[in-house]
């Protein structure tokens, strides 16, 4: 478990280029197809980026709430492993996840979630590339990362947009 990683996200770096969701998409489905990614830039108030994708929660919940156990932990990286063929595309998992992350796959019958591209995550790549570094890896050892990082990040995007307008623009939206 000690090379657990996961991915922070600084939101006042993220530009809203997307090019994480095209890297993802490259890397899973073969073509750049926003759609099918396992990250997802929100815009909900202009100006404010929220990329969201799984944060591997230490209590994994959607993992824990398949009755198809089609979802499974990668023990190298932490990460939520889904079962193409056992996953029926119930949604009970993008319910019991705390930041509703889980995502349907746009054509396919399954949902769509991080995988940590096996532990080397095209997306972080990406952002560093563009020079935004709004994504970084961070080893999950890092001593109360596993207290933090379901508070902190396991949310709805909603949340963490009306969060970003109080810091930036001290005015609560709706
Ligand atoms: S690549 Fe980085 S800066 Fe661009 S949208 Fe994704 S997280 Fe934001
Ligand atoms: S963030 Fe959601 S999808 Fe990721 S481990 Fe937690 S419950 Fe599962
Ligand atoms: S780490 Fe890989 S699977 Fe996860 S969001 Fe980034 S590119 Fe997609």
């Amino acid at each position: 478990m000690g090379k657990n990683i996961w991915i922070a996200r600084d939101y006042l770096k993220c530009s809203g280029c997307r090019k994480c969701e095209i890297a993802c998409s490259l890397f899973h489905e073969g073509k750049i197809w926003p759609e099918a990614s396992r990250i997802r830039i929100f815009m909900l108030f202009p100006g404010l980026e929220v990329p969201h994708l799984c944060t591997q929660c230490d209590n994994y919940p959607c993992v824990n709430s398949c009755k198809f156990n089609a979802l499974s932990i990668n023990e190298k990286t932490g990460a939520v492993i889904v079962n193409k063929e056992a996953c029926t595309a119930c949604g009970v998992c993008i319910n019991a996840c705390p930041g509703k992350v889980p995502w349907l796959h746009p054509k396919e019958k399954y949902v769509l979630i991080c995988d940590l591209c096996g532990g080397n995550p095209k997306c972080v790549e990406e952002c560093h590339e563009g020079g935004w570094d709004a994504l970084k890896i961070i080893p999950k050892t890092v001593l109360g990362f596993e207290r933090k990082n379901y508070k902190l990040y396991a949310r709805e995007p909603e949340d963490v947009t009306k969060e970003l307008a109080k810091v930036i623009y001290g005015e609560e939206v709706s």
